[in-house]
């Protein structure tokens, strides 16, 4: 059976990003730049004015760092000054205005006093520290034109929409979020808005794989529940097979009922492997088949809950991270240390949900007590996965444990 960073390794190998497409700024958020971006103008395009106050010669306060100075005229932000700064005059100037010619100082408008019924105006400036470039952004100080402001392979936050409409850009190329269908298989499986009948069970792994899917940035395409027939799934699976990604569950296990893997290859998906030695997620079956914009990869996650979450977490997730053009994290636990004993004994690796709360110096692991793999109401209460290696040992309060977050 494979191993874990074995299984990633086959799945990353055969995630290859999407091609790049041009968005809308406004739909740029989340998604990883395709090309550099560079300025198409200065920044800013004027010396400006970093405060309100007055734009003068620093040399006429350099003496006494006091003068009175005749008011040319007011300049807003948006306008243009129409007068040069001489000796002996200053020009009222708002935040984000052109600085006058001949100017190369702004005094702040507290350290200043307006004479009352002088005509021309005079004010009064008084500040010992004014020198050239006080209160002043020179021209193309944030940046030049045809400079790049933005590499290939940044991810757009919030900052890099704002800066893109800076820089003239109302698209960007970046890497499409990558499309995800999801498919719950199970006879068993009725919607959440029904009440199950004896024997049945709502499915709850489809809404969340769904949100998963869509936190970790996929677009989805949900097909709802498939009953365990080979003619359902086959219809089912061959519509999702026209996404970058089918996320399915259940039904890859070794039960009678449990037919996915037959039609998934039957349809011409190809296994790279099945099986993996974890604990939960130990029947995940993962395969390829050729798709309109790269391999889509196929994965059957083990229809228990939280198995379908640690599969999830450990393979789905850093494949839809590198679809998008990111950087696939592998397995990014963190230490952390455990709260109380615990004697674990597990031939393979095991995911265990755990609560992680911050303490002074260290974070403390609390292994929530669960009830298996279809444990979802335990699951609600953790933010965590304890990672234990494979093997037998007993740990005190206090012994290093690493952990993923969720
Ligand atoms: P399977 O992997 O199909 O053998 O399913 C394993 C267990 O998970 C069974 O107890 C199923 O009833 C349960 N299960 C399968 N699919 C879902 C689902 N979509 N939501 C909740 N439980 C499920
Ligand atoms: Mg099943």
């Amino acid at each position: 059976m494979l191993d874990m960073e074995q299984a990633l390794t086959l799945v990353l190998e055969r995630a290859e990003r999407r091609p790049p497409v041009q968005v809308e700024i406004a739909d740029a958020l989340g998604l990883v730049l395709a090309g550099d971006v560079s300025s198409d103008i200065d920044s800013p395009p004027h010396d400006k004015a970093l405060m309100d106050g007055y734009a003068v010669r620093a040399a006429d306060l350099a003496a006494t760092g006091e003068a009175v100075l005749q008011v040319l005229e007011e300049v807003t932000a948006g306008a243009v000054p129409t007068q040069r700064v001489g000796a002996g005059t200053a020009t009222r100037i708002m935040t984000g205005a052109p600085l006058p010619e001949g100017a190369d100082a702004v005094v702040m408008v507290e350290r200043s006093e307006l004479l009352a019924d002088s005509s021309p105006p005079k004010v009064r400036l008084r500040d010992k520290q004014a020198t050239p470039g006080m209160n002043i952004l020179r021209r193309a100080k944030s940046m030049r034109r045809g400079e790049v402001v933005l590499r290939a392979g940044s991810e757009i936050r919030p900052i890099e929409v704002g800066l893109l409409a800076e820089v003239g850009r109302t698209q960007a190329g970046v890497y499409p979020r990558p499309t995800v269908a999801l498919l719950s298989t199970g006879d068993e499986l009725v919607p959440s808005g029904q009440v199950p009948e004896a024997g049945r069970i709502r499915n709850s792994n489809g809404p969340m794989l769904g949100a998963l899917a869509q936190r970790a940035g996929g677009a989805i395409a949900d097909l709802g529940i498939a009953r365990d027939r080979e003619d359902a799934l086959r219809e089912r699976i061959g519509q999702g097979l026209r996404h970058d990604v089918l996320v399915l569950s259940g039904g890859v296990s070794m039960g009678v009922a449990d037919l996915v893997p037959r039609v998934l290859q039957e349809l011409g998906v190809q296994q790279v492997f099945h099986q993996v030695r974890l604990k939960p997620g130990k029947p995940l079956w993962f395969g390829t088949a050729p798709g309109k914009r790269g391999a889509t990869l196929v994965f059957g996650l083990p229809g228990n809950p939280v198995s379908s979450l640690v599969c999830f977490e450990l393979f789905v997730r850093p494949a839809l991270a590198q679809l998008a053009g990111r950087t696939a994290q592998r397995f990014p636990t963190q230490p952390a240390r455990m709260a109380r004993e615990h004697r674990q004994r597990s031939d393979r690796p095991v995911f265990h949900p755990a609560r992680l709360r911050q303490e002074r110096n260290a974070a403390d692991v609390e292994l929530l007590a669960w009830q298996g793999s279809a444990d979802l109401r335990t699951l609600a209460e953790a933010n965590c996965l304890a990672h234990f290696p494979p093997g037998e040992r007993t740990y005190a309060p206090g012994d290093a444990v690493e952990v993923l977050l969720l």
